[in-house]
This record gives C-alpha cells, sequence and structure tokens, in this order.
C-alpha cells in the first residue's frame, strides 16, 4: 500500500473505533518546553510532583524516550459528552457537578482496549509487525502541542485543545508508532483572537496569560489532586463542583456557538465516556452518607475514584455549604459528629459555618465539645467566628 494510502486507512481504522480526531506528527521534540520549564520552575503545577521528575521533564522535552524506534506519532482525540447535552436536575435538593469528562468510565480503563485494537488493524494494514506505544494523560501540555503540531487544533487561553468546528470537549491520546508516515500540517492559527471569555469566567482567575493555569487555584486541581483541606478563600468558588470544572470550556465560543452551528454536539461519543447514572449531577445529601463499600461500588471504574473517598467527600462537605440549603444542617451535623476522615469532618465544619443557622451553631458547639483533632477543632472554632 502506498503511504498515502496507507496513512488514510489508518485514520479511517481509529474514525471506525471511535476516535473524533485523528493526526500525524513527527517524534520531533515539542516547540514550548520554555513555557512547561517556566510553569514548573514557578511552582504552579501545586503539588503534582510527579510533573516536575527528571523522567517526566526528559520525555516531555524529548518524546522518542517513550518508543526509541519510533517514527511517527498518531495523535487521537475521543469525545466526551457536552455539558449542554444533558438537562440540569429539576430544582429541589441540592446537586454537585461532575465535569463532563468524567460522567462516564475511566478513560484510562477505556483507551487501551481500543489502542491495542488500532494496532492490531495497523499491522494487518502493512502486513508486518509495528512496535508500538500508547499513551494518555501524559502532564498538562506535551500532548496539547502534539496534537495542535498533527492539526487537531489549537490550544485555547484555557489551555484545552480546540478543533475548529469541533470544540473542546474531547480527552486526547498518541500511539507512538515504529512505522514513517507523512506527518500532516500544524494547526497555526491562534481562533481565540481577542476573546477573554475563558478568562473573565473563571471562578478563581488562575488562567495564566501565557496559556499555563496556577493549579493551586484551579477546581480541577483542587477537587482532584489536592489532599488535605482546601483553602478557605477558594472554597466559596468552588460553588458545587464536586469532581472537576468546566467553565472555562462551557463559556468558550468554539464549544458553544461554532461547534452547535456545525452540528459537533451529534458527534459520536466515545464508547465508554456516556454517562453513569447519577454521576453528572450527584445528590449532594445523599453522596455524604457514602460509606467506602458504597463509594467504591458507585465509582469502580470511575475517573471519581481518584481523590478518593476522603476527597470526594471533602468536596462534598463544600458545595453543601456553598448550597445555602438548611435541610443540609443535618447531615453535614452527622458527618462532623460520626465521620472519621479529618479532612472531611473539618470540611463539614466549614459548611456548617457557611450556612450560618441557629441548628447549625448548636451541631458545632457540640462537636467542639468532643473533638479530639485540632484540625477539625480550628474549623469548628473558625466557623463559629464566622457567625
Ligand atoms: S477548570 Fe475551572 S477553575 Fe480551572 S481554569 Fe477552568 S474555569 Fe478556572
Ligand atoms: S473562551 Fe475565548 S479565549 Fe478562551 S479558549 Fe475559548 S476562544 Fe479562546
Amino acid at each position: 500500500m502506498k503511504a498515502a494510502a496507507l496513512k488514510q486507512a489508518i485514520k479511517t481504522e481509529a474514525y471506525r473505533l471511535g476516535f473524533s480526531l485523528v493526526g500525524v506528527t513527527t517524534t520531533e521534540p515539542p516547540p514550548h518546553d520554555d513555557v512547561y520549564l517556566d510553569w514548573l520552575a514557578s511552582g504552579r503545577h501545586a503539588s503534582m510532583g510527579y510533573l516536575a521528575t527528571e523522567m517526566a521533564r526528559q520525555k516531555r522535552a524529548e518524546p522518542r524516550l517513550v518508543l526509541g524506534s519510533a517514527r511517527t506519532i498518531l495523535t487521537l482525540a475521543a469525545r466526551y459528552p457536552s455539558p449542554a447535552s444533558i438537562e440540569l436536575p429539576a430544582p429541589g435538593k441540592p446537586f454537585g457537578r461532575v465535569a463532563a469528562y468524567a460522567w462516564g468510565n475511566d478513560y484510562h480503563l477505556v483507551f487501551p482496549p481500543q489502542l491495542r485494537e488500532l494496532v492490531s488493524r495497523i499491522q494487518a494494514l502493512t502486513v508486518q509487525p509495528v512496535a508500538a506505544k500508547a499513551y494518555t494523560d501524559t502532564g498538562p501540555i506535551l500532548e496539547r502541542e502534539l496534537a495542535q503540531r498533527a492539526g487537531l487544533g489549537w490550544i485555547g487561553k484555557n489551555t484545552c485543545l480546540i478543533a475548529l468546528g469541533h470544540g473542546s470537549y474531547d480527552l486526547l491520546a498518541e500511539l507512538f508508532l515504529d512505522l514513517e508516515l507523512e506527518p500532516d500540517p500544524p494547526f497555526s492559527l491562534d481562533a481565540c483572537g481577542s476573546c477573554q471569555r475563558c478568562i473573565q469566567a473563571c471562578p478563581t482567575r488562575c488562567i495564566r496569560p501565557d496559556r499555563t493555569l496556577d493549579a493551586s487555584r484551579c477546581i480541577s486541581y483542587l477537587t482532584i489532586e489536592h489532599k488535605g483541606s482546601i483553602n478557605p478563600v477558594l472554597r466559596p468558588l468552588m460553588e458545587n463542583w464536586v469532581f472537576g470544572c468546566d467553565v472555562c470550556q462551557e463559556v468558550c465560543p468554539w464549544n458553544l456557538r461554532f461547534a452547535a452551528e456545525t452540528g459537533a454536539y451529534q458527534n459520536a461519543i466515545f464508547p465508554g465516556l456516556s454517562p453513569r447514572p447519577g454521576i453528572p449531577f450527584p445528590d449532594l445529601m445523599h453522596e455524604l452518607s457514602l460509606t467506602p463499600q458504597s463509594f467504591n461500588r458507585k465509582f469502580r471504574g470511575s475517573p471519581v475514584q481518584r481523590p478518593h473517598r476522603r476527597g470526594y467527600l471533602r468536596n462534598v462537605a463544600i458545595a453543601l455549604g456553598n448550597s445555602g440549603d438548611q435541610d443540609a444542617v443535618e447531615v453535614l451535623a452527622e458527618t462532623l459528629f460520626h465521620e472519621p476522615e479529618i479532612v472531611v469532618r473539618s470540611a463539614a465544619a466549614w459548611a456548617l459555618g457557611r450556612l450560618n443557622l441557629p441548628p447549625a451553631r448548636l451541631a458545632l458547639e457540640k462537636a467542639l465539645s468532643i473533638e479530639t483533632q485540632a484540625a477539625v477543632t480550628g474549623e469548628i472554632t473558625l466557623a463559629l467566628a464566622s457567625q
């Protein structure tokens, strides 16, 4: 098969497996390593130390370290549902919000079998063994830069990879191949232009001018990666986000107007990424009573397992505090009295203080008389002082 026909046949197989965008690039180092190194040097990766290890820096600067014999990188985008694609729950019980990429199964589990299948189809096309290594989630910039260089789209001011007429609701994956394919032309347009919507809409103002994020303030980082207590200044800004945040994508015109005009919302969702019941808008009061067993049952195979039960319930307690719903006092008080995890009790104390209701005050006073952990008594004292 001629090289151009082989490339097209490989792309066709990737589309058949459910990927929505496919591009080809070389294994040359990505162009903007300096931005990444500056981002690390300024500590804006917060506690995500795995992004700053020597190995992570080297692999990022030199993609060939991923697979020594690689001559081509296939970059692939897999569509997940748009947050606008399902209706908000009817007014009533307070609900949380989960970032749309996490509504379905964990892409770390969903991608590998499809990528293995793609490799075997490539081998069938070339009629020879092809060394290959699949990569997903390699870091905050590398895969987006590779995708831009493979012509998929541009890196928006919100740091997401955005494709014309398609938007940014995609997860990225790469397939390093020991196979020579003609690279696609890079996407060279900055279609953000003078738009600032994501910067203005970001609840914590963490989008920086150099198209990086201050992760230590980003709700996505805080609700998923951050361990321990969350900075009290940022808690009200989290509103009802309990896992991730979609605000800077929801306001992007390339996801709103232009994608809708071109029918991109009808693009097929990658197999396994469709919403699982009860995940997009969880009932916050119900979630706060999840036991370790019921948490594992509900989120088995879901990205929401990443912060573990303790991180998730911390986020749920904060969201309940932000809900202003007086019915939340009872479940928050139960949590404050009986929850074993210190970080969850601390968040419950803060939430009761934020609700600022007489029964919440009573619960805080009672908890102060029985609580033994300094971190929690500190939160209770602050919560009482704020009333
Ligand atoms: S995910 Fe949310 S908090 Fe993070 S940059 Fe986007 S809008 Fe801001
Ligand atoms: S909201 Fe505007 S500035 Fe932000 S990524 Fe979208 S087009 Fe670019």
